[in-house]
């Protein structure tokens, strides 16, 4: 369903983007009459999703009413599950924090064992702010794996054991909604409405044990078709045709750049490395060998960019997950290749640069998700007319 211009939708839009303060500001910018507007804004002050205040600058005469989101009475959750972590935070329709949580949690443990916790977790976070569990409204999940966006259903993630197909959303029942996505679209998402949003179009690119991309076009997420687009830790680099990937094939750029490969080739050398993590601390110990390797993945990654720099035409890249925690030694790698393989116009504007939302990524950005689904025109017209 297309909403009609200056629906209540459009015309929450307009004030949770600030765009309009006033319903003077309304009227102008939808070219709607006066009673109209009127009509629109009561809808919504009646399902308390805005509020009118006093407090309005005087221009003379009698100060104008100002319009805002309503900020309390509901709530929305961005949920962040890694391999073997947790994290939530619980945030108001602004999009700001209003209390957050951490914890280890195995992936592995299973779908009903993990949701268990997270909604134990969520009962815990509003108590905390003192909101009851009706007030959820929306609840965003980012996981490690590929999912059907349109049901939420993971789709043969390989670290997720017992997930496959397993549909996330009606664990929670009917009360909240529940979008799930896969944890590097989210981490590009909340990336970028928090450190880049005037940037039209980015690349989020994570580099953990394995290696994803999130696309952010004209300022929003491109899935693809099936909601595979980004997948770029399987796209094929020259010269390490007996490097033996997990999806079948050989020379996947995850077999020979990610967290796992480097601790394979470490291992090798004989140092102790299992993940990612242990790479950084080695790195951050000064062990030569970790630098140089990390430096090389970097090359390799940078190899894989430049093609998509050339196709995409990003204005930014970011670089985040656990290997962003040596970040100079992999940024020197990535923008080494970039800059001499991608074509000048593409990268003349172009800045690659490490994430500055850092760990809250996930979290934040499935949180956001779940906000902008409530407060689409589409959803907010459903709720008004309801
Ligand atoms: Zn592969």
């Amino acid at each position: 369903m297309t909403p009609q211009p200056g629906s209540a939708g459009d015309v929450l839009t307009l004030i949770s983007a600030g765009s309009a303060t006033t319903r003077s500001d309304l009227a102008r910018l939808t070219g709607l009459a006066r009673s109209t507007i009127s009509q629109r804004v009561d809808a919504l002050i009646e399902r308390g999703l805005v509020e009118e205040t006093e407090s309005g600058e005087s221009t003379g005469g009698r100060p104008p009413r100002q319009l805002r989101l309503h900020t309390e009475d509901h709530a929305f959750a961005g949920v962040d599950l890694g391999a073997t972590h947790c994290r939530v935070a619980l945030m108001d329709i602004s999009g700001n924090v209003l209390a957050e949580c951490e914890d280890g949690l195995l992936i592995g443990e299973g779908p009903e064992q993990v949701l268990a916790h997270v909604s134990q977790r969520l009962d815990h976070l509003l108590d905390q702010v003192g909101r009851p569990r009706v007030a959820l409204r929306a609840v965003g999940i980012g996981v490690p794996g590929p999912v059907e966006f349109a049901t939420g259903r993971p789709n043969n993630p390989p670290i997720m054991p017992g997930w496959n197909d397993y549909p996330i959303p009606e664990y929670f029942g009917g009360g909240v909604e529940v979008l799930v996505d896969n944890d590097v679209n989210v981490m590009a998402l909340g990336e970028h409405r928090n450190a880049f949003p005037g940037t039209s179009h980015l690349l989020f690119v994570k580099v953990g044990t394995g290696i994803g991309c999130g696309i952010m076009a004209e300022g929003k997420l491109h899935r693809g078709a099936q909601g595979s687009a980004g997948d770029i830790g399987h796209i094929r680099v020259s010269g390490h045709e007996d490097a033996g990937c997990r999806c079948g094939n050989s020379a996947c750029l995850e077999a020979v750049a990610g967290g796992a490969a480097i601790a394979r080739r470490l291992t090798e050398l004989g140092l102790a490395a299992e993940s990612g993590a242990d790479v950084v601390a080695l790195v951050q110990s000064g062990n030569t060998q970790a630098l140089r390797l990390v430096r090389e993945a970097g090359r390799l990654i940078g190899e894989v960019l430049a093609s998509l720099v050339n196709f995409f035409n990003p204005e930014v890249i970011v670089i985040g997950g656990a290997l962003s925690r040596v970040h100079e030694h992999l940024l020197a790698g990535i923008r080494e290749t970039v800059y001499r393989r991608s074509l000048p116009l593409a990268t003349h504007h172009l800045s690659i640069t490490r994430s500055r939302t850092g760990i809250n990524a996930a979290a934040l950005g499935a949180g956001i998700l779940a906000i902008e689904h409530y407060l689409s025109p589409d959803n907010i017209n459903r709720i008004v007319n309801a």
